[in-house]
């Protein structure tokens, strides 16, 4: 599996910094986010080290991506998103991309959120 060293959520996945865990099996690691916009702030990762969205290779990753997604519904509920959610994944600098490791944002619960 690739591992970049020097990635924090790479670091995470190995337990070399603690974190929140809401789910994981042997593609995914899905923790809390540790500056919640709303009550419900999850980030779900593939544990292989991919920086962006724009580093996915459409003929190898289109099926990992469609889990990824797959798996929010369900996270979000089960972690009080009852009315809806928000699924957002940052891309690059302009996208506004901070961690480059791979992550899509679960966000959702009752309103008013700090954000978004
Ligand atoms: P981005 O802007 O890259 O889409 O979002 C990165 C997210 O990761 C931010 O919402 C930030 O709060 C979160 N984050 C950054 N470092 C850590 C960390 O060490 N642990 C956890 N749980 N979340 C982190
Ligand atoms: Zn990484």
């Amino acid at each position: 599996m690739n591992v970049d060293h020097n990635c924090i959520f790479c670091k995470i996945v190995a337990g070399q910094i603690p974190s929140r865990k809401a789910y994981e099996d042997d593609e995914f690691l899905v923790f809390h986010d540790i500056a919640p916009w709303a009550p419900v702030h999850l980030l779900i990762i593939p544990k292989a080290h991919i920086a962006t969205l724009s580093d996915i290779d459409p003929s190898q990753d289109a099926g990992m991506l469609g889990r990824m997604l797959a798996l929010a519904p369900r996270l979000a509920r089960e972690h009080g998103a009852t009315n809806g959610f928000r699924t957002i994944i940052n891309t690059g600098s302009d996208g506004g991309q901070e961690v480059y490791h791979l992550h899509m944002h679960v966000i959702g619960g009752p309103r008013p959120w700090a954000k978004g």
